[in-house]
């Protein structure tokens, strides 16, 4: 008998889980709350791992497109003082594939492929252990039972509830990001300062990252310690008050670092939350969860990576062995939560000193993880 098999979200974790059971010829459901999957802008640019990222898609069958779209050149970092000073400038070799950046709509539109996702339905709760199975509930009224739901829809998970009591907390850290487009015509001073790949500028409990996307399009973040309502004062559609706040907040900057901010489109508030370092959960027969449903982290280039191999790895466990997808489940959660934990020490590690009172922490931290 095939069992019914549900994922929510078809984010990186969601997607590379119905793809690799796609892949085994296992029938997947994929419920996503967005009505279509090009309802709201992708975001930018994902560097995929070797180890991580890189290995999921080789077991979705999807690794010679994805080296044929990713960047090999936007590996490029530069660090630079607050003063324009360049501190470090590095740059891949010919042969550097350890971490090529791909677009997040690349990369969505890679994973959907052949996938049929049931656009739209936005879940709302998760009840298991009833006589049909796991019923899902959605916001359109209807409800379905299956034998295993996998929550990946991300942050804010409705699955979660179903295992865990626990909600994400916010760091501390904020960030706001704002874009550019058609960088190298419209502003090459900031295309030369970007580079191919991204710019990090770090001063006291505060930084300025740009990176680069396909087609000339560039995302900056701007981070900063602060409390969760620090722009109760500010109306966020008030696009030139964000942005004086944020020049005033970066004030005595270069001059060319602070075009990031003068340059920018439009100002999006994204504060920092993380779910617990070891979070983990008692197992429930027929719920699971993935990527940073189960283990947020801060966003320093590994939770689209884990939320890809997540995926790849637990539709690869129950195609080997479909008679039992529960046994496959129990032992993918002990090998998802050591995992996760490692990287969720790292990035937390890594946030405390990116977004640092003293700036020589970050480039002793690019220092360490960058090739010399
Ligand atoms: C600014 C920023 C930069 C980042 N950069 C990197 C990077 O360079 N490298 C990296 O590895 N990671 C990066 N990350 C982290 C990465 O984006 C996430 O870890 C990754 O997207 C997690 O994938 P996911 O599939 O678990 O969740 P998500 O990507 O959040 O996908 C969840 C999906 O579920 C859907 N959904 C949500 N609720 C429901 C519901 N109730 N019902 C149905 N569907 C629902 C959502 O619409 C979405 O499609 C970054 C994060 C941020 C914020």
């Amino acid at each position: 008998m095939r069992h019914r098999i549900a994922v929510v979200g078809s984010g990186p974790a969601g997607l590379a889980f119905a793809r690799v059971l796609h892949r085994h010829g296992h029938p997947v459901t994929v419920l996503e709350r967005d009505p279509a999957p090009d309802a709201r802008p992708p975001g930018g640019t994902l560097d995929l791992h070797e180890g991580l990222g890189q290995l999921a898609l080789d077991k979705a069958g999807l690794l010679a497109e994805f080296r044929a779209l990713s960047r090999p050149e936007g590996q490029a970092m530069r660090v630079l003082d607050t003063d324009g000073t360049v501190l470090r400038d590095w740059r891949p070799g010919p042969q550097d594939r350890a971490n090529p950046e791909i677009d997040r709509g690349q990369l969505r539109d890679l994973l959907l492929g052949p996938l049929d996702v049931q656009w739209g339905r936005a879940v709302t709760r998760v009840v298991p252990g009833t006589r049909e199975g796991v019923v899902v509930h959605c916001a359109d009224g209807r409800q379905e039972a299956f034998d295993l739901v996998v929550g990946a829809d991300g942050a804010w998970s409705r699955v979660r509830p179903a295992l865990s009591p626990v909600t994400p907390h916010y760091t501390g850290v904020t960030s706001v990001e704002t874009s550019l487009d058609d960088v190298d015509t419209r502003h090459p001073g900031l295309a030369r300062l970007i580079g191919d790949g991204s710019v990090g500028v770090y001063g006291v409990n505060r930084a300025l990252v740009a990176q680069r996307s396909s087609g000339g399009h560039v995302r900056v973040y701007a981070q900063f310690r602060a409390p969760l309502d620090w722009h109760a004062d500010l109306d966020p559609a008030d696009v030139e008050a964000v942005r004086s706040h944020l020049l005033d907040l970066f004030d005595g900057w270069a001059a060319p670092v602070l075009d990031l901010l003068r340059h920018g489109a439009a100002f999006v508030h994204r504060p920092c939350y993380v779910l617990p370092v070891s979070h983990t959960w008692a197992h429930v027969p027929g719920v699971t969860l993935l990527g940073d449903a189960a283990h947020l982290m801060p966003p320093l280039g590994a939770g689209a990576n884990l939320a890809l191999l997540d995926g790849a790895e637990l539709a690869e466990s129950i195609a080997a062995g479909p008679e039992d997808p529960d046994g496959a489940v129990r032992a993918f959660e002990e090998r998802m939560w050591a995992r996760a934990a490692r990287w969720a020490k790292i990035t937390t590690a890594g946030l405390e000193r990116l977004v640092s009172p003293d700036p020589a922490q970050a480039l002793a931290l690019f220092d360490h993880v960058q090739p010399s």
